[in-house]
């Protein structure tokens, strides 16, 4: 991939470097106990937002800890919170370390005979005004560089001189626990390589992954989207997941756990006797914690749309009735996009 992006800038073109994780890194982790930063507000861990010119352990604008769910910010600390150890370490990659390692060989004269710009393109490069109109003008004076973007670079914008789309670390979406996942990655992995060639020039797309075997993307790669999409639609089929039968997710949020799962079940006993109407749950939410709530959910699984409707109409209004609903929100989702 690095052969080949050096290639492209020498032949006077642009690259895009597609990864939909924006900071420096995913996790802090320490490498003594395992320790590792997470959002005491969600059941997440919290991104590393640091860069090369800002003291890592110390807070500036630059450095700090972030969680990108609910905005909870912290100081990086110095040593583990658990154990003492100093041996704290930032795993993974966001944009803000992709474009630092492509600094230290694309843009360092020690490494590299020419200089390239790197643009990082995603919301903290965007935030402020004009910022976003500046990138775009940047980059449509034609001359070489390489832009890494979040799905924000994946939509709509016109970039003729690109002419290499890379995709590193392009594993994570096959292999997330979300039936939806493969084909929403699909999706994304189309619409980026959609913006190499499309200019004059023809354009290229390499897809870094761990499994070059997975036949998903095999599929994909060889015989393109409609191909794929009846595979993964043979499997929903299988599996009896949507669009062979019609869901209806019913999700709970509330102070505690127990509160939102108790809601739910007492839900379950006041639903109408109804057959080929699967009930999975009450289970935790993929986050049940976020932004201190806990969410429980609800999923209703039907071969017949009409008779999950009726079931439902019958029965919600009740449910948002029931005493252990009280003081919890309840929301009915139809055809839901994940679960
Ligand atoms: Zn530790
Ligand atoms: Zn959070």
């Amino acid at each position: 991939m690095i052969g080949a992006i050096r290639q492209t800038l020498e032949a006077g073109d642009q690259v895009l470097i597609f990864l939909n994780r924006r900071g420096y890194a995913p996790v802090l982790l320490c490498e003594a106990c395992g320790w590792q930063a997470d959002c005491p507000r969600c059941d997440a861990h919290l991104t590393v937002h640091y860069n090369g010119q800002s003291q890592r352990n110390s807070y500036s604008s630059n450095s700090y800890l972030k969680c990108h769910h609910c905005d909870w910010q912290a100081y990086i600390p110095t040593v583990c919170p658990d154990c003492g150890s100093q041996n704290l370490d930032a795993k993974g990659m966001g944009t803000t370390r992709l474009s630092e390692n492509l600094h230290a060989i694309f843009a360092n004269p020690q490494t590299s005979k020419e200089l390239y710009p790197i643009i990082q393109i995603d919301r903290d490069t965007t935030r402020r005004k004009d910022s976003w109109e500046n990138i775009y003008e940047q980059i449509n004076k034609g001359n070489p560089a390489i832009l890494v973007g979040t799905q924000m670079v994946a939509k709509g914008h016109h970039f003729p001189n690109v002419t290499l789309v890379c995709l590193p670390n392009a594993d994570r979406g096959f292999l997330s626990a979300d039936f939806r996942s493969p084909e929403h990655t699909a999706q994304l992995m189309i619409q980026v390589a959609g913006r190499a060639g499309r200019g004059d020039k023809a354009g290229r797309v390499l897809i870094q992954t761990l499994q070059p075997d997975n036949e998903l993307l095999l599929k994909l790669v060889k015989d393109g989207y409609l191909s794929f999409a009846r595979e993964l639609l043979q499997e929903r089929q299988m599996m009896g997941l949507p669009p062979h039968r019609h869901a209806a997710l019913i999700r709970c949020e509330g102070k505690t756990l127990a509160a939102t799962t108790q809601a739910l079940k007492d839900a379950i006993a006041h639903l109408p006797n109804a057959h080929n109407l699967a009930v999975l749950g009450p289970i935790d939410a993929p986050m049940s914690k976020k932004n201190s709530r806990y969410h429980a959910q609800l999923l209703l699984l039907a071969k017949d749309r009409r008779q999950l409707h009726h079931v439902l109409g019958q029965w919600w209004q009740p449910v948002l009735a029931l005493p252990s609903a009280k003081y919890l929100k309840l929301t009915l989702d139809i055809d839901p996009v994940g679960w």
